[in-house]
């Protein structure tokens, strides 16, 4: 392969001014590339626009045979098919919006080795689980699996088809595979590995951290609503609302028309029709705000969004960075302002006990609990103290010192004060009571409660109870709720909410760890006061 390159183009960067007009790699494009054609598998982890279908589109045109390229997104697949064929390549696409007739067409065309890039649905690969008779006369060099963090269920976009590209190491034992996403969490990037059977592979993993990107978290209250409004007057320039379902986005795009912006719904509840224009209005400035659910924005480049609002709580961390990443792409400053109540998390705790298996009405429990989990670090996420920058590339699993000078905490930092005693109380009085009660029942033994329920237990004997009289209930409350946020004590979420001890309750039993909890405005002087006395 490397030689017969070589007497093609003198050098990668020939090749890519020949097939694609471009004058250098971006970052990390070359490396890819290169392991390509040395026939490795790779497993690319690349945000939004940093260029990932370059990483497999040279390497198919540099290789004998065909390449296959693995897209789960019918739209971005005739796209990039377009963009491929408007640059004389000889690429084409085969899926469940063609005819039976054009499809066979195009196999036909393929077998007949005219195609180079043959993009093509999960489904449609290996429709029985086998590949397809025809494709398997055909001399295949690469595959490229897109979206790849769709294999795995700890992702944010789980497809069952793509379960099925586990076949594909045995259909194709020799032919490597190279893997890409823009989003895989370390528990997700070894999935994609596990389940693709990726062999040796090399991980390219880029930053994820964008900097133009000013992240905020604001309280939701009654007047929200106003603040969406200010901002979106404020802003010039177009922006994206995001809502927690349809009814919603119908109704605040109704009400931002009437109070004279000019604003569109984007929901799957639309039709296709609607969808694609409400889509195109947007991308083409004759709307400044589209809102919408998580159905808008995949595949939608529109480099000049200078904002992004979440109305509603998002459901999981790289969820949120997705949609609020669709803010300037263009590398201008953009904000990403994410609206958090406590009432949300009751609204997704709803739609994650929703989750039941169609066909026994069974609730999917691994889902929910996955579910579950994802949720509780989105609040934790929206009620952190610390950078905000931290929390989401950590969850990518990229360190991050802090102090990005562009979020909300990085600019006005919120008082916070130290609780660790507080806290080893609260964990010691979890502990003594077995680990068998719920926050209410802890602070009522901490407080020295004379309840029934409490003596009837025989707790006022334990040496935790009422050593926690100087602090109200309500600060109790607060650090215990503080504690459940920050992953220093686990609630169970099986509807009783038991209090359970963790690793890190430990290390802050054992005095390795100090607790800080966020003072809301105006009760700071009160905890402090209330403090000495
Ligand atoms: P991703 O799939 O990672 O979101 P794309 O592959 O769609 O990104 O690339 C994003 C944009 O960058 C595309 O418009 C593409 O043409 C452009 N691009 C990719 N590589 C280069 C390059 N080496 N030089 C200039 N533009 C590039
Ligand atoms: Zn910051």
């Amino acid at each position: 392969t490397q030689s017969a390159i070589a007497t093609q183009f003198s050098s990668l960067e020939h090749a890519l001014k020949h097939y694609f007009g471009y004058d250098s790699f971006r970052p990390g494009q070359r490396q890819i590339i290169e392991k390509s054609l040395q026939n490795q598998d790779v497993l690319v982890i690349m945000p939004t626009g940093g260029g990932k279908s370059l990483c497999y589109q040279l390497p198919a045109l540099l290789k004998p045979g065909l390449s296959i390229i693995v897209s789960p997104l019918i739209a971005l697949m005739q796209d990039q098919v377009q963009a491929l064929q408007d640059n004389g390549i000889a690429a084409t696409f085969l899926n469940s919006s063609l005819s039976g007739a054009e499809l066979r067409e195009r196999e036909r065309a393929v077998v007949d080795g005219t195609v180079k890039l043959l993009y093509i649905a999960p489904e449609r690969l290996l429709g029985d689980g086998r590949i397809s008779e025809w494709l398997s006369q055909v001399y295949v060099s690469s595959i490229a699996i897109d979206e790849a963090h769709c294999v795995s269920e700890w992702g944010h976009d789980f497809r069952p088809d793509y379960r099925q590209l586990q076949q594909l190491r045995q259909s194709y034992p020799q032919v490597p595979v190279m893997a890409l996403t823009a989003t895989a969490t370390e528990r997700v990037r070894h999935d994609i590995v596990d389940q693709l059977n990726l062999k040796d592979p090399v991980v390219h993993l880029a930053t994820f951290n964008r900097p133009n990107l000013y992240y905020e978290v604001r309280p939701k209250q009654r007047q929200t609503y106003d603040e969406l409004l200010q901002i979106v007057r404020k802003t010039p320039g177009s922006g994206i609302v995001y809502c927690l379902s349809r009814k919603r986005v119908d109704e605040l795009a109704l009400k931002l028309q009437n109070d004279g912006i000019q604003a569109l719904p984007y929901h799957a509840g639309l039709t296709t029709e609607t969808r694609t224009d409400n889509q195109n209005r947007f991308i083409r400035d004759d709307v400044q705000v589209m809102v919408a659910t998580v159905a808008f924005g995949m595949g939608i480049n529109k480099p000049d969004v200078r904002f992004v609002v979440h109305y509603d709580l998002p459901r999981n961390i790289e969820g949120y960075y997705q949609e609020s990443g669709r803010a300037g792409r263009d590398d201008e400053p953009a904000n990403c302002i994410l609206f958090y109540g406590a009432g949300d998390i009751k609204t997704v705790e709803f739609l994650i006990s929703q989750k039941v298996d169609p066909s026994t009405g069974q609730p999917l429990e691994d889902e929910q609990r996955i579910a579950s989990q994802q949720l509780r670090r989105v609040v934790n996420y929206a009620e952190a103290t610390e950078c905000r920058r931290i929390i989401q590339l950590g969850y990518f699993g990229e360190a991050f010192l802090g102090n990005c000078g562009n979020c909300d905490n990085c600019c006005n930092p919120k008082p916070v004060e130290d609780w660790t005693i507080e806290a080893q109380k609260f964990l010691s009085c979890v502990a003594r009571v077995r680990e068998r009660f719920g926050m209410g029942y802890v602070v009522d033994v901490l407080r020295g409660s004379k309840s029934q329920r409490v003596l009837q237990n025989g707790h006022e004997k334990l040496s935790t109870y009422a050593i926690g009289k100087d602090r109200s209930a309500e600060e109790w409350r607060m650090l215990g709720r503080s504690l459940v946020h920050q992953g220093l004590v686990d609630e169970s979420s099986d509807g009783y909410s038991v209090l359970k001890l963790n690793e890190l309750s430990w290390e802050v039993l054992r005095k390795q760890r100090s607790v800080n909890v966020a003072v809301a405005p105006g009760r700071s002087q009160t905890a402090q006061t209330s403090g000495e006395t």
